[in-house]
């Protein structure tokens, strides 16, 4: 049986970019992914926005992990060649209510770190985006957009540069875990050939199936809080000339389900608007919502998008830990040697702003790896 140092399970975005920190000439590490390419799953299937930390609650690693991971994506996009744009958001309010809405949220997002946000008004909304209809808004300058698929190009390059040789492995599908004196089996169907390797450490990054390769420690999952509930989120795109250049969103809904139906300019010069959010039980990406209701979430800060315009796009699931109703959770980003598993690190409901915080998440991981080895 092979032995190694380290394995990842899930080649995404967190995955990848865990595999970058943790990659070294001096330790075998595999990073093992079901499908035959990577980064098909939800990093593949978001708004792919820079967010500045403005919503997550204080001390939690949402906002940390965000907060301190904005300006490194700027600077790993910058470095690496990885097209982005710096476009800025705008949170817009339409009437006295939403505007007191932004009033608690700019004062809540300056007190978790958010930069350089600024209470615009009318006039201001106006000479940056004379399309847009709002009383008020939040300005962030420090949100953009980047090329997901470019970021996880460059995690990948890193791992492979920093490993000496390719440590991705793809149709690899973990099946099973076993502990064992020295550190753990990880079962997996390679290739359609069943394969056992022996490792050491264990980062459980697979996205959507995190809790099930959790279980598959013997965790109780329920008692835990890692079951993992799918909430689907559909986009809409537009025809014609994109009415702003910024990010503009509501103030977020009461429910916390989402963010709300914000525009998503692209790098491309496209536009959707996105994404709702709805509890599902399997994984099916097609877009199944009517438009109508999108529509008037649109219509309520951009008056002039016509009905007709918006045309089904694509669609994205999240991996939330909150079910139905639930209060919102943090992500779980655990070495679970307290649970009698040394090694094992378990990343478990990395939702918004997972992409965002990719490589602060990976910092973390690299520093709980390097404590439980050195
Ligand atoms: C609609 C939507 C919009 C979003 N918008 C944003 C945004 O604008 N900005 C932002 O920062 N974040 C956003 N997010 C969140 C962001 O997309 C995720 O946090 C991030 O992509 C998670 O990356 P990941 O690597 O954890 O998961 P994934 O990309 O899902 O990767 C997990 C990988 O594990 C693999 N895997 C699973 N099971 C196994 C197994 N048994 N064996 C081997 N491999 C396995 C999968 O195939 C997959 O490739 C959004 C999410 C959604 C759904």
């Amino acid at each position: 049986m092979d032995k190694v140092d380290i394995i990842v399970i899930g080649a995404g975005a967190v995955g990848l970019a865990i595999g970058a920190a943790v990659a070294d000439k001096d330790k075998e590490l595999y990073i093992l992914e079901k499908e035959e390419v990577y980064g098909q799953g939800t990093s593949s299937r978001n708004s792919e926005v820079i967010h500045a930390g403005i919503y997550y609650p204080s001390n939690t690693l949402k906002a940390d992990l965000c907060v301190k991971a904005n300006p490194m994506i700027y600077d790993i996009c910058e470095k690496n060649k990885v097209p982005y744009k710096r476009c800025g958001k705008l949170i817009v309010a339409n009437g006295e209510a939403e505007v007191k809405q932004l009033e608690g949220i700019i004062k809540h997002a300056q007190s978790i770190g958010a930069r350089d946000l600024e209470m615009i008004d009318k006039d201001r909304i106006h000479e940056l985006e004379p399309n847009v209809k709002a009383d008020a808004a939040i300005l962030s300058p420090t949100t953009g957009i980047m090329d997901a698929h470019g970021l996880m190009d460059h995690y990948h390059r890193e791992a492979r540069r920093k490993a000496g040789s390719d440590p991705v492995v793809l149709d690899t599908e973990v099946t099973g875990i076993k502990q064992t004196k020295d550190g753990y089996i990880v079962e997996m169907i390679s290739g359609g050939e069943p394969f056992e390797i022996q490792s050491q450490v264990v980062i459980n990054s697979a996205g959507l199936y995190a809790d099930k390769i959790a279980a598959m420690t013997g965790i109780d999952i329920d008692k835990e809080g890692y079951r993992i509930h799918w909430s689907k989120g559909e986009y809409f795109s537009l025809t014609g000339k994109p009415p702003a250049e910024m990010l503009i969103y509501p103030p977020p809904p009461q429910d916390a389900a989402s963010l709300g139906i914000h525009s998503v300019p692209d790098l491309t010069g496209r536009l959707k608007f996105g994404p709702n959010a709805f509890y599902v039980d399997d994984i099916n990406y097609a877009v199944e919502s009517e438009k109508e209701p999108f529509w008037r979430d649109v219509v309520k800060y951009f008056p002039t998008v016509k009905l007709e315009d918006l045309h089904p796009e694509m669609s994205g699931i999240r991996a939330k830990l909150q079910g139905p109703g639930d209060p919102v959770r943090d992500f779980v980003i655990r070495h679970e040697e307290d649970k009698g598993l040394p090694g094992f690190i378990n990343l478990v409901g990395i939702e918004s702003p997972g992409l965002t915080s990719s490589p602060a998440i990976a910092e973390m991981v690299a520093g709980m790896v390097k404590e439980y080895m050195d």
